[in-house]
């Protein structure tokens, strides 16, 4: 049996179909018809949670070299990270991401340590570009990181030389989903700590 809904999006290329709605789009339309049944919406704390700080991602501005041109693009009104609640800030301390773009040397590999242990938690990390995701052009330079995964931990690899802006929405896409996983197995593990062992 299909669980597909009459009214989902459909493209095909190849001769197969695919579903074009997003996981957003569908839970919007839900949340729709249950408020417009009963004039109130009923969720879990943590799918809101989970909801409000997918939506509302803050990057800290740390473009190192020319990929960061790229990410300056995805933030451009063409792209417009905005619509995605993703504004760039300039201090640590109001980022919940930040984007590693471009080649980290190891100069400036203490200066990432430091703007990421001033980020608060929950913080994540998009390494963007061959560069950072292993030193790229650069790998068997002295002067340079093979991969800022060596100083911070990466949560997102996002690949290319440069990344398009396409790359880095996806990757940021991709976080999202991850987010929510987090945020899904930690109500998990509450359920679990919340269950009495069955007395013998
Ligand atoms: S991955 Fe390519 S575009 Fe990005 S910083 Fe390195 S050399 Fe530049």
């Amino acid at each position: 049996m299909s669980n597909k809904k009459s009214d989902d999006i459909l493209c095909s290329y190849n001769g197969i179909k695919y579903v074009t709605v997003t996981e957003e789009e569908r839970l919007i339309k839900e949340i729709s018809a249950q408020y417009s049944k009963t004039g109130f919406i009923k969720a879990k704390f943590m799918d809101l949670l989970a909801w409000a700080r997918t939506g509302s991602l803050w990057p800290m501005t740390f473009g190192l070299a020319c990929c960061a041109v790229e990410m300056m693009h995805a933030a451009g009104s063409r792209y417009d990270m905005d619509r995605f609640g993703m504004l760039f800030r300039a201090t640590p301390r109001q980022s919940d991401v930040i984007i590693v773009a471009g080649t980290l040397t190891n100069k400036m590999a203490t200066a990432l340590r430091t703007v990421y242990d001033q980020m608060p938690e929950p913080r994540w990390v998009i390494s963007m570009g061959s560069c950072a995701n292993g030193g790229g052009y650069y790998h068997y330079s002295y002067s340079v990181v093979r991969g800022c995964d060596k100083i911070i931990p990466v949560d997102v690899y996002v690949p290319g030389c440069p990344p398009t802006p396409e790359a880095l929405l996806y990757g940021f896409m991709i976080l999202q989903r991850k987010i929510r996983r987090q945020h899904r197995e930690a109500t998990y593990d509450k359920l679990k700590q919340n269950i009495t062992p069955l007395p013998n």
